[in-house]
């Protein structure tokens, strides 16, 4: 598997794989053909069909700047190794000069066609749940400490700059009101939650409102093109930080408990990548919010100090109940369902760590069996379903 770097990476949303991917694409390409007369990118499949409303175009605009550059969406070739397929051109005094094609395979990561999936960064040895909480039996540590193995004592500061980052977007995302562009006009609400106690509040009520700001708060700000941490992707970025935002206020967690949950939630999220897929464009929005929820129940967990089964029970859960989740973003926005899937799937993480304290002892369902029922659910899911804005809510929404 490879470093949380890869994971958690901070930058722009609104979307890790329509956005994020291609610039690190075209930043490669464009290192190898620097100076030419023009250039051409071509976006297939998910790209091509969700690239306006995640601005694509935009984002890649940004990397060639004054360059003589045409963005094409092929709407008609399909895609045969990713969803998420690009092709880069550049020409020379009339001729070809270089053509490269990119995946974009979810959460930032991008593959060079040929080039292996994560061939040159593996530093955890392990690749299962199960070959890792053994290994942690074995050794009497926590999960937060193979990490800190693996990657060595450095991580901590990267993960503290992750923390800074969201904490950030979490003010930020309060603070802001107004309509989010895209032309659907989608509200912001997270200060709207943030500030609108009832009267009479139940400490339940309470608890849901703040979490779901929070995760309002992130999303909306993913929505709006502001920075973020992927989480493990921009749509899904407002999970974790919602739930490590309410625990930390709660219960006075400190700082080095909760990079601790977030090194506990990258295994987590670092498993799903890598024996599965975080990609929606892949294995629709079970892929990403599920991911999410599953990183947040386990940082949770982390942070109660619940044991090994505990933990993976929580992360479990919260895969097998958004199996068969789609993406179908309207208008291919990260808006409707995102933002508001993401508040939900923050409530939800919590309601898994409080089962998984109960019930871990009766549990029949592995996390790695979970994962490979999810990947084989994502791969069965119907084209229309996985980022395209061709099926469910994005057909049917009427303005
Ligand atoms: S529906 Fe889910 S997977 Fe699709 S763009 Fe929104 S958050 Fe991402």
């Amino acid at each position: 598997m490879q470093s949380l770097n890869y994971l958690y990476r901070i930058g722009n949303g609104p979307s890790s794989s329509h956005t994020m991917g291609p610039v690190a694409a075209a930043k490669q390409f464009l290192s190898q053909a620097p100076a030419c007369d023009s250039y051409q990118v071509i976006l297939y499949g998910s790209l091509a069909k969700t690239g306006k409303g995640h601005r694509t175009d935009y984002a890649l605009r940004q990397v060639f700047q004054d360059k003589n550059c045409e963005i094409v969406f092929d709407l008609e070739t399909p895609t045969e190794y990713h969803p998420n397929t690009l092709d880069f051109l550049a020409f020379q005094g009339g001729e070809l000069f270089l053509r490269q094609r990119f995946y974009s395979v979810g959460g930032g990561e991008v593959l060079r066609d040929g080039e292996e999936k994560q061939e040159h960064r593996d530093v955890y040895p392990l690749h299962s749940f199960t070959e890792i909480s053994e290994y942690c039996r074995s050794r009497e540590i926590r999960l937060w400490q193979y990490v800190e193995e693996c990657e060595g004592d450095g991580i901590w500061e990267y993960l503290a700059s992750v923390w800074d980052v969201m904490q950030e977007s979490i003010k930020r995302g309060i603070r802001e009101q107004g309509v989010l562009h895209g032309g659907i006009g989608v509200q912001r609400k997270a200060r709207y939650l943030f500030r609108q106690k009832h009267i009479d509040e139940s400490e339940e009520t309470k608890t849901n409102r703040l979490i779901c700001a929070y995760a309002y708060a992130v999303s909306e700000e993913n929505a709006a093109g502001s920075v973020i941490v992927t989480a493990p992707t921009c749509g899904s970025c407002g999970v974790l930080p919602a739930v490590l935002k309410y625990l930390q206020t709660k219960r006075n967690f400190t700082d080095t408990q909760i990079l601790r949950a977030l090194a506990t939630a990258s295994v987590i999220g670092n498993l799903i990548k890598t024996n599965a897929s975080i990609s929606g464009a892949e294995c629709g929005c079970q892929a990403e919010i599920g991911t999410a929820c599953a990183m947040a129940a386990a940082a949770a967990a982390e942070l109660y100090e619940l044991d090994l089964d505990q933990i993976e029970y929580a992360a479990e859960m919260s895969i097998e109940h958004h199996l068969g989740l789609t993406c179908d973003p309207i208008g291919g926005l990260v808006q409707i369902p995102c933002i508001e899937r993401n508040a939900i799937a923050a409530m939800r993480a919590l309601n898994a760590v409080n089962l998984a304290d109960f019930l871990a002892d009766s549990r029949m369902i592995s996390f790695d069996m979970i994962v490979d029922t999810m990947y084989e659910t994502g791969k069965d899911l119907k084209v229309i379903y996985r980022e395209t804005s061709e099926g469910g809510m994005a057909k049917n929404f009427k303005e």
